[in-house]
């Protein structure tokens, strides 16, 4: 018997074999793509990778053309599949040619199962009679291969299916709305504007949080901080009153506690007191933490962010992770182990892994293991899990370092829950109440092997109630309210997941996709003039496209194809009425938005009218420097132009400095108080900081 392996990638072809092979495995290539020959099981056997899909689906070549058909005719057009990587699907045809059988070893899921799908037939239309297996595994280990092959399945069809009506859905969408918003805006050639199913909501989610940002009005208050020393231990607690929204109160506060300067407030700086304060309240309570649930691909790639690790580039390694054996399949939806699932062997296994393998060790040793369970169960593969110990110069950097969290997780969920206890202490200084809290971790648990959620200890001097302690400093501090924050990537990923749109396997690609149309940037997501433009004339003139339930809604249908209980036909029949609808609103009101994305990008730049000739101020980037600045819009006629500060986002406050006249702007960036300024350089209301800056200078 002489039988094909066909996989999805080279690597995993090769992984394959080295597995498999009794004895040598021999190295060779048709056409130019490696294949590997050995023997199992006394049969002659050649594994052979792809390059992921072989096949795209697209439309006829009559409808190349953007500007005619108009995109419309998109919507109901034929769908063509072609092949994506002609030498190779020349040589798959070739090798099957000699072979008696054909086993599909492609990963176990919708892309997996459609791939193999389109392999099969492309191999039919030179052997049609030809046997086809299917290989189903979740790590590409000895163990998991071997059992894979020795129980050979039959391909799903249904989930092929599925696969495929992805597939066209996000075509017919894509193309028609891409082309439709590129032609309604004159944004064509390389500055077209991309829209897409899951694309566009997700999207809308990031601007939406940004208007509300925008709108947002801040307000100032006051916090009373006291620096306390009880037992001879300081300690700084802060006024009960967390949040004093008067002034006159808290200067009313500040007068209470006395003292040499009782009246004075000495804005953010501490004043030094001689006075004494009663504990009236101490009390104690006992926490436990629950070690977390088991990864999958959205808890994963939020954790991954949260060390700085975006979603893409973490997917990326953790399939490199995976192709070469040192975790399980990365794309799942499951974040309960199956019970088959041989625990102590996996710890057995990663227990040789550099600098933390002495951790699974640990747990090894303990007779009953029992893991945390997540609330999504699903049969497709086990949560993501190590399945082989790796060392540091194996796996350099970044790759170590997702590696190190995840073999992390894995024993934090086998781990026992973590007990610290917090602590209040109640003090009263002339009448006026301060409170402090501390914690501190008693048993670490699972924070021992999982320390990334671990806090630091706010330790408190054991005091009684009843207890004199001295206040020594007290400081006022003047604040401002602060907008909701941006969505951070691990956060905006969760958030699709929550609200079904995309899937594992697309939600980080969504993200990178909306960067790099140079929509949105950053990591907490800043949304840019132009995706601000684009998702609020979506949503006025076709709000189910930036809405999460059209899509959410799409997803399900898909869903139930998997299951094989719709047909792929009916489920993009039905998107391609859908989207009919959304079309025919649009078509009506085509000028208007095409005018509010062009009005949208010059709008949002706009700060103001020039106070020399009465045009708009624009915020421009040099070309050469990149440097931004606000230049008339009436140059090279009028030459106003006006420097800006080069970090942070810059929003037109829309009012005019009292003193000076020229516009304000808000200044919002990272780590510090929005602030606002005008402007003008020499403006009166700079005087002081003009002196300080030259003071520095000298
Ligand atoms: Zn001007
Ligand atoms: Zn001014």
């Amino acid at each position: 018997m002489k039988t094909l392996i066909v996989s999805e990638k080279n690597i995993a072809a090769r992984r394959i074999a080295q597995l498999l092979a009794t004895g040598k495995v021999e190295n060779g290539k048709v056409n130019k793509i490696d294949v590997y020959k050995f023997q199992y099981n006394g049969d002659e056997v050649v594994a052979m990778g792809l390059k992921g899909h072989i096949l795209k689906v697209d439309f006829p070549d009559e409808y190349s053309n953007w500007q005619e058909p108009p995109p419309v005719d998109l919507v109901n057009a034929e769908i063509v599949k072609i092949p994506t990587q002609k030498t190779l699907v020349a040589a798959l045809k070739k090798q099957a040619k000699d072979a008696d059988n054909v086993i599909i070893a492609t990963d176990f899921d919708r892309e997996g199962e459609l791939i193999g799908s389109d392999a099969i037939h492309e191999i039919q239309s030179v052997r049609p009679e030809m046997e086809f297996t299917r290989a189903r595994f979740s790590a590409l280990t000895k163990g998991e291969v071997t059992e894979a092959f020795n129980n050979l399945d039959v391909l799903d069809q249904s989930l092929a299916n599925a696969g495929e009506s992805r597939q066209d859905i996000d075509l017919i969408w894509g193309a028609t709305l891409t082309r439709f918003i590129s032609l309604a805006s004159t944004r064509l050639g390389n500055q077209f504007l991309s829209v897409g199913r899951v694309q566009s909501p997700t999207l809308s989610l990031v601007v939406d949080r940004e208007r509300e940002r925008q709108a947002f009005v801040s307000q100032t208050y006051w916090q009373l901080h006291g620096l306390f020393d009880g037992q001879g231990e300081r300690f700084t607690a802060s006024h009960k009153e967390e949040k004093f929204w008067e002034k006159a109160a808290v200067e009313k506060a500040v007068a209470n506690l006395g003292g040499a300067e009782a009246s004075d407030l000495s804005m953010n700086n501490p004043v030094v007191m001689d006075t004494s304060g009663t504990v009236t309240a101490v009390k104690r309570t006992a926490r436990t933490s629950k070690p977390p649930a088991p990864f999958n691909t959205t808890s994963f790639l939020a954790a991954a962010a949260s060390q700085g690790v975006s979603p893409a580039n973490a997917m990326r390694i953790a399939e490199g992770l995976y192709m070469e054996g040192f975790i399980s399949y990365p794309r799942v939806d499951n974040t309960v182990y199956p019970k088959s699932l041989p625990l102590h062997e996996i710890l057995n296994n990663i227990s040789g892994a550099e600098s933390i393998g002495h951790l699974a060790k640990e747990l090894a040793a303990q007779k009953e293991l029992t893991p945390t369970r997540g609330k999504k169960q699903a049969t497709d593969h086990p949560p993501i899990h190590p399945t082989a110990a790796a060392s540091k110069d194996r796996l350099t950097g970044v790759d170590w370092k997702i590696y190190e969290l995840i073999v992390r997780r894995f024993l934090a969920t086998l781990a026992t829950i973590s007990k610290s206890e917090s602590m209040r202490i109640d003090i009263d200084v002339s009448g006026e109440p301060f409170f402090v809290r501390g914690s501190r971790v008693v048993e670490d648990g699972w924070l021992r092997y999982y320390p990334y959620s671990k806090k630091k200890d706010e330790l408190l001097p054991d005091l009684k109630e009843g207890e004199v302690v001295s206040l020594v400093e007290r400081t006022v501090e003047e604040k401002e309210t602060q907008p909701p924050g941006r969505y951070s990537q691990g956060g905006l990923i969760q958030e699709m997941e929550k609200l079904g749109l995309g899937t594992k396997a697309t939600r980080h690609s969504i993200i990178q996709n909306l960067n790099s149309r140079s929509y949105m940037h950053s990591d907490p997501i800043v949304p840019t003039d132009l995706g601000m433009a684009v998702a609020d004339s979506l949503k006025k003139h076709a709000g189910t496209i930036s809405s999460p339930e059209m899509t959410a809604r799409l997803e399900a249908d898909m869903d139930n194809i998997a299951e094989g209980s719709k047909t792929r036909e009916e489920v993009v029949t039905r998107s391609r009425e859908m989207l009919r609808e959304v079309m025919d609103e649009l078509i009506k009101n085509t000028e208007a938005v095409g005018a509010e994305i062009r009005g949208g990008i010059q709008e949002s730049r706009t700060v103001g009218s020039c106070p020399k000739c009465g045009e708009p101020l624009r915020i421009i980037r040099a070309k050469k420097s990149k440097k931004r600045f606000v230049g008339c819009s009436n140059y090279p006629d009028c030459k106003t132009s006006y420097p800006l500060p080069q970090y942070g986002d810059i929003i037109a406050l829309g009012t005019t400095c009292d003193q000076c006249g020229s516009p304000k702007i808000k200044v919002i960036s990272k780590g510090r108080r929005p602030w606002e300024i005008c402007l003008d350089t020499q403006c009166p209301t700079k005087e002081e900081y003009r002196k300080k800056a030259k003071a520095k200078k000298t």
